[in-house]
């Protein structure tokens, strides 16, 4: 869930929706004393409903299409002439680019069109402050507005709806809140509306100023809980939590099965044996991943190693992997090693040729392609690779969003069609894979030990194809995953050059 495995830790990924300090905004305060820059503007309010915005100047706040939306709601209700007022407080931006001059412009000119238009001798619909106020003056602002109106056309969360619902103590007050907000998630019970449609948003700010008290007590209520509850306080500490608990799960499954812990057993049972295997997957384990799989060819330093390990008559060495005969012959064929090819299709003892380890039997494959044909036809950038004795199905070129909706029903297609078959579907990554599953690593790696009388067996891998192996190898056996995830194996490592310093241990055992 919303984590991945990268190396030795985890990397967790999650929303923490930012709370308020609402003690601070809800604690009583009188009215006796306004502060000195907002007086005027409560002091001149009479009679009047008071709509409250409180912005940063930016486009994505959508101040302009408010502002006309609260012209269209003038004009559809004229009976809130002179009896409403919007202040509009735009706070200037972090920072000085022509970009927001140009805004704080039009603006200016959208809320001039708008008082010559509705203005009269002794009202003007909007008063525009482009300045900051204090926390304070703001807090008097909320208790004297009806309606605070937020809508953004996109914004993260935006804290002041949080502010002004905690500071409304007497539930008086109802919020008009965008969508697009990233609050509007948490205040369901708030008047929603679209902040691109100025009908939607005319027509929310009249149910807003219309709301009977009842009901606005009622729905300030549940949404007062909610910010109490989740309140800076809390949402710092779960962040914190969150953040220490991934950090723990990965110290702790790493030191709990940490190869190093043991390295002392492993050291004395390698130099007491006489007759070793060393069962070794390739990609991610003795070599890292390459944009292209062909580029993971070995360097220097693993042919060495390898040369050295095989040097060792007690020694055994197998390369078990899922990659194609062909290829791997033409890296190790000429090494006197042990190659498992295909997830155990194939096997090449040294100087001898390919012996295939169970009949192929590919009558199956005909069904399967047709599906997997259907699905590829219907979306676009998946494709189908055939081998020998599978089928693989790539997705990861496709749009994600299609497939996020597909991928279940491909998946449940192609289960129910392979029930009875000795057939298995294998999920990595951005692939399915169809194949024949009387051959894995497991079943490879057990006929190799078998009457041979080894005292000694070790076995790494990194995905879930080595995981057959882990399980398949005796419970004396050395099983070691490479990277973290749950695993079938008795110890963890943290990558691959980790692996080689354990290899070159090895060949300097054998040495002494
Ligand atoms: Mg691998």
């Amino acid at each position: 869930m919303n984590r991945i495995s990268y190396g030795d830790r985890y990397i967790q990924v999650d929303a923490f929706p930012m709370g308020i300090d609402y003690d601070f905004f809800a604690k009583p305060r009188s009215n006796d004393s306004l502060p000195e820059e907002v007086k005027d503007i409560i002091e001149q309010k009479n009679d009047m409903r008071m709509i409250l915005s409180i912005d940063r100047l930016d486009y994505t706040k959508g101040i302009k299409e408010r502002l006309k939306a609260f012209g269209r709601f003038l004009s559809q209700n004229p009976q809130y002439l002179e009896k409403v007022r919007l202040n509009l407080i735009v706070a200037p931006s972090r920072i000085e680019v022509d970009y927001y001059d140009e805004l704080r412009k039009e603006i200016k000119e959208v809320i001039s069109t708008l008082n010559g238009k509705f203005g009269t001798f002794s009202w003007m619909p909007v008063w525009f402050f482009f300045r900051s106020f204090s926390q304070e003056s703001l807090i008097a602002l909320y208790r004297h507005s009806d309606v605070l109106l937020v809508t953004p056309l996109r914004d993260g969360m935006n804290l002041i709806c949080k502010e002004y619902i905690a500071t409304r103590t007497d539930y008086k007050g109802m919020v008009v809140i965008s969508e697009t907000a990233g609050a509007a998630s948490e205040l369901g019970e708030a008047v929603v509306v679209n902040a691109n449609d100025y009908d939607a948003i005319a027509r929310g700010l009249k149910k807003a100023l219309e709301m009977p008290l009842k009901e606005k007590i009622a729905r300030n209520k549940i949404m007062h809980q909610r910010i109490r509850r989740y309140n800076v306080e809390v949402w710092a500490s779960d962040f914190l939590n969150a953040l220490k608990r991934t950090v723990m799960d990965s110290t702790h499954s790493i030191a709990q099965r940490s190869i190093e812990k043991d390295s002392k057993l492993i050291e004395t049972a390698y130099k007491k044996a006489q007759k070793r295997v060393l069962f070794l997957d390739y990609d991610g384990t003795l070599i890292g991943y390459k944009p292209r799989p062909e580029q993971a060819k070995p360097d220097d330093e693993l042919r060495d190693l390898l040369l050295k390990l095989v040097n060792d008559q007690k020694n055994t060495v197998v390369i078990i992997s899922g990659r194609e005969r062909n290829n791997l012959e033409k890296w190790f064929g000429r090494l006197n090693l042990h190659i498992i090819a295909s997830h155990g299709l194939w096997i090449k003892h040294p100087g001898q040729e390919w012996i295939m380890t169970i009949p192929l039997d590919n009558t199956w494959k005909e069904s399967v392609r047709h599906i997997l044909q259907l699905y590829t036809d219907r979306i676009p950038g998946s494709f189908i690779e055939e081998k020998e004795y599978s089928l693989a199905w790539h997705y990861r070129q496709c749009d994600p969003g299609i497939i996020t909706v597909k991928l279940t029903e491909v998946k449940e297609t192609l289960l129910s069609m392979i029930q009875s078959a000795t057939l298995e579907l294998l999920e990595g990554n951005k692939v399915l894979e169809i194949k024949d599953n009387r051959f894995n690593k497991g079943i490879g790696a057990s006929a190799f030990i078998q009457n041979q009388n080894y005292d000694f067996i070790f076995a790494v891998g990194d995905d879930f194809t080595d995981e057959d192996m882990f399980s398949a190898l005796p419970p004396e056996a050395f099983t070691v995953k490479i990277g973290l995830g749950n695993t079938n194996a008795r110890y963890f490592l943290k990558c691959w050059q980790s692996m080689r310093l354990i290899l070159q241990k090895f060949v300097d055992l054998s040495a002494s």
